[in-house]
């Protein structure tokens, strides 16, 4: 019951819940999950999740339980605003990577931010947020199913050109 302290305020939040999945694990998002994988100047955003969260104490990405009505893209730029307080004027989407288990399902959402750096906002879910270098962030301690999924981001996050990945436009 790990979100019980957020606050509800639009009444078609209806992905809150926990799905048995069929590998064995259970996860969190009725209609599955999604997350927003942040680059900036060649850096990752990442945050601190709190201990008292699902896997909590460790480094992922600002993401929760997608609405049935909502696409992936909505759902992370969501969650991250409500997270971590990010502006979504000045990002742009690059790519989506999905984690699919059948029952359950998550969505990263890669984007690249524009523009100066903005104000973090965290949440109580939220303990600290930080950018990490691409290249440091396989010696984090990341949460278990961003650190499985991350060998495959990273290598789609090399395809695009430097000049999106580094350049501070
Ligand atoms: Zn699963």
């Amino acid at each position: 019951m790990e979100k019980l302290c957020k606050t509800r305020d639009v009444a078609e939040r209806d992905g809150d819940g926990w799905v048995d999945c069929q590998c064995g694990s259970k996860h969190w998002g009725r209609f599955g999950a999604a997350g927003l994988l942040l680059i900036q100047n060649g850096r990752v955003l990442l945050q601190h999740r709190a201990p008292w969260v699902h896997n909590g104490d460790t480094w992922g990405i600002p993401g929760g339980a997608r609405d049935s009505h909502e696409d992936g893209f909505s759902a992370a730029l969501r969650e991250a605003s409500e997270e971590i307080g990010i502006a979504t004027e000045s990002i742009s989407a690059h790519f989506s990577h999905l984690e699919d288990h059948g029952d359950w399902s998550y969505e990263t959402i890669v984007v690249i931010h524009r523009g100066a750096d903005f104000e973090f906002e965290p949440n109580q879910e939220t303990q600290d947020i930080r950018w990490f270098p691409i290249d440091e962030i396989e010696s984090v301690e990341l949460h278990p199913s961003f650190a499985r999924s991350w060998p495959e981001i990273s290598a789609r996050i090399l395809e695009i050109s430097d000049e999106d990945v580094s350049g501070n436009l």
